[in-house]
Formats: C-alpha cells, structure tokens, sequence
C-alpha cells in the first residue's frame, strides 16, 4: 500500500492533485515540496483583480479550513534539487532527503526575460508569482507609461488593467499579430481592435528590443525610436521547469511526456499542470483548466491504476474590460476561420470539424461547441456566419 506522495510544485495542478488524493480517500502522508512561503492560490487573478483592488488578499486556491484538512507536510520555501529514482528519493536544497512511493512532478515554469540588462533592471516587471503581482501593483500605481513586451495573454491583461488604472501602455510584440501562436489571425485582429479602443498603442513586429536606463528609468529601442517608461512588464512566455525531470532520465520533449493518465517514464512518477506534455497534442497546455483538470485525473490515477485517463478539449479564458474571452480547442494552420457578428470565431478543418472556436461573450455557446467538438460534428454544411440562423438549435 502506498504510504508517502511527495508533489514537488506548489501551485494550481499540485493543490488540485492533495486535494484529489485526499477526496479519493488516501490516508497516507503527502508532503508538498514548494518554493514559495504562501498555500496554494489562484494565478488569474493576479494580472486583473490583485492588480486593482486595493485590498485584495492571497487569492487562495482552498479556504484556510480545507486546506488544513487536507494534512498536508509542507516543504517551504524550498527547492528539489534531485530525484534518485533507484533509492526513490529527492534531495532539497536544505540537504534534506525526502523518500517517496509515489511522486508528482507539478512544477510548472519561470517567466522568460530577453536578455540580462532586462533581469537587472528594477523597473522590469515579469508575473508569475503572488510576489511578483505586489511588486508590480506598487510600481503601476505611480506610473504614467507603461511599456508591456509580449502581445500574449499576459500582456493583453496586464495591459487592460493598466488601462483600467488610467496608465498609458504601449505594447511591443515581435509576431506581426497578437496572441498568434494560440487563435487565429482574424482573433488576433479582434483582439488588437478591442485595445486600441482602450488606448492601447500597438507595436506589432517588434522582436529585436534594446533595453537602456535612463536615470533608473527603463528605455526601449524599437526600430529605430528610443522612448522612455516608468515600467516595462515582460510577458514573453514561460520556460518550463523540466530540469529535474531530464536530469533523473525521464523522457521529456517540449514537456514531461506522460500518457492519459499522467504517467511518465517511470511508473512511480508522475507529472501534471504546465510542465505535463499533452498525451495527444504534444504541446504544454499552460492554462487554468489543463493544470487543474489534468491534475485531478493523474492524482486519480496515482492511487487507482484503472481510474480514466484526461481527455477534456482544451479551454482557457482570459478577461479584459469589459469582455469574456473564451478560446475552446487548438488552433491548426489549415483551418479556415468563419466569423460570425465579430464575437465567435469558429476554425473548420478541411472535413467540416471545429478544431477551435474563440467566443466574445458568448459562454452558451462555447458549452454547445464543446459537444460538437467531442462528437466530431461535420459543420461544414451549417450556416455559421449567419446571424439569423439559431446555433442553439443544433443542439
Ligand atoms: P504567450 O501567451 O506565449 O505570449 C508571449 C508573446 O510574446 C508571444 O506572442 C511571443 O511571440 C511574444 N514574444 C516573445 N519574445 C518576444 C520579444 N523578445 N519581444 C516581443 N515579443 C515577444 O506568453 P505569456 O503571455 O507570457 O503567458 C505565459 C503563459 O501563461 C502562456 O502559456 C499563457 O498561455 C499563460 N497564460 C494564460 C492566461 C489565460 O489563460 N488567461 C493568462 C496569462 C497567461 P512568439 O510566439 O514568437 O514567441
């Protein structure tokens, strides 16, 4: 009987992971190795409502109650620094020695930065952590420009908020169009329309930045212009934290390859949340709902060998201003994208099937695609882009 998990990750996926263990009936002993002091929280809420509310406190993951009910033996702040998979057992950075019978990696990523001028400087700003979230809502409240570098879910929250906030934010992205890699170009568009509504200066093409100080003030060289700001957030993508996994011998590619059911290539170590490489996508699904809903299904798996593996189509969503984003699926570059009153944008592949649909304020029919999507549904046929023609009743 499997007496001691250790989860080494103290964020979304590790949290959800105890707390499955526990609700599966698991009574043995869970330590949590985690580099930061706090209990688990929420990340979202990090680049809009901690950004904006004045008092807004940890936004905790599990009340204070659930999460002592949960019994859990905390490692923090620490590091794991190695696995021994022969002895099972993990080394930290205090010198300690931690045995398992079971472990979960969960140990997500770092904020990526262009360069060591931009790690040096103190008004560059990543967010990732509680931490980095104070740092930066200090700094924007005596801020008048804003500079944001990366036009990714990140930076077009952080960019909202600063609008919110009355800040001036000029917005540097090296892709010729926003969020490219993730929705398809007539999103992308979508996306740029809504922030230069709120005043967003837009800078698209602009990879090769040059970072500079200016009375401790960043300045950013941008084809051929040089402007001063009173920060500069970075958000530029994340590199996941795979060093642990690799060095123990684990099969890893863009992430840690597991199968349905979080498995990696040891049978007594499992991965979950961003650094778990997506079974049948092959891609790190760094959101919310993977790093919650994947870690559910592997925690179940850990302790039941027959427990169904993941299978959720990809979801996440982002808010800024006003507007609910919701973005179901993966986007695939021989999809054709058919727009409907500028709010659903649903990609088609060549048989008719939705391989994504981005939705405007419009959760009902997100939930509808969802079950066109795991029906396989041939859509081709269906007059998508026509206002008058109810979706609701393909149901
Ligand atoms: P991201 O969504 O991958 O976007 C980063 C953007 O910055 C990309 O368009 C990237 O282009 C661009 N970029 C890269 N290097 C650059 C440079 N030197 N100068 C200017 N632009 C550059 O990453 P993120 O916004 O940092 O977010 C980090 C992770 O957290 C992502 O996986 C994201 O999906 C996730 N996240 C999710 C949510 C949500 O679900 N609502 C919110 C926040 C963050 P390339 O593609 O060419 O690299």
């Amino acid at each position: 009987m499997t007496s001691r998990i250790v989860i080494i990750g103290g964020g979304q996926a590790g949290g959800w992971a105890a707390k499955t263990l526990r609700d599966e009936g698991f009574n043995g002993e869970i330590c949590v190795v985690a580099e930061e002091a706090w209990d688990f929280y929420e990340r979202p809420p990090l680049s809009k409502a901690t950004l904006l509310e004045p008092d807004a406190s940890l936004p905790r993951l599990f009340t204070e109650e659930a999460q002592q009910a949960l019994n859990l033996n905390w490692y923090r702040p620490l590091r794991a620094e190695s696995i021994d998979r022969g002895a099972k057992t993990v080394a930290l950075s205090n010198g300690e020695s931690l045995s398992y019978n079971i472990l979960l990696l969960a140990t997500g990523g770092r904020a990526r930065l262009p360069g060591e001028a931009w790690a040096k400087h103190p008004q560059v700003y990543t967010l990732r952590h509680w931490q980095d979230a104070q740092r930066l809502k200090g700094r924007l409240a005596e801020s008048k420009k804003l500079a944001i570098v990366g036009g990714g879910w990140i930076g077009l929250e952080i960019a909202a908020s600063a609008r919110k906030s009355g800040v001036a934010v000029t917005l540097f992205e090296q892709q010729p169009a926003l969020c490219m890699r993730s929705v398809s170009g007539e999103v992308s568009q979508r996306l740029a329309a809504i922030h230069h509504e709120y005043g967003v200066e837009i800078r698209t093409g602009c990879g090769a930045l040059e970072l500079e100080d200016e009375g401790g003030l960043p300045v950013i060289h941008c084809d051929g212009k040089r402007e001063t700001f009173d920060a500069v957030v970075v958000g530029i993508g994340v590199d996941l934290n795979l060093e642990l996994a690799r060095d123990a011998g684990l099969q890893t590619e863009r992430g840690i390859v597991v199968d349905a059911q979080g498995r990696t290539s040891d049978p007594f170590i499992f991965a979950a949340g961003d650094v778990a490489q997506h079974h049948h996508y092959g891609l790190c699904i760094q959101s919310w709902a993977f790093a919650q809903n994947q870690a559910v299904a592997t925690a179940k798996a850990m302790l039941h060998s027959d427990a169904p593996g993941y299978d959720d189509a990809p979801w996440l969503w982002s808010d800024q201003y006003q507007h609910n984003i919701q973005i179901l699926g993966i986007p695939q570059p021989e999809s054709t994208t058919v727009v409907r009153e500028n709010s659903l944008f649903f990609s088609l592949d060549a048989t008719g099937r939705l391989t994504q649909l981005v939705a405007f304020n419009d959760p009902r029919t997100v939930k509808l695609a969802k079950r066109w999507m795991a029906a396989g549904r041939d859509l081709s046929e269906v007059p998508l882009a026509d206002p008058t023609f109810s979706l609701m009743s393909l149901r």
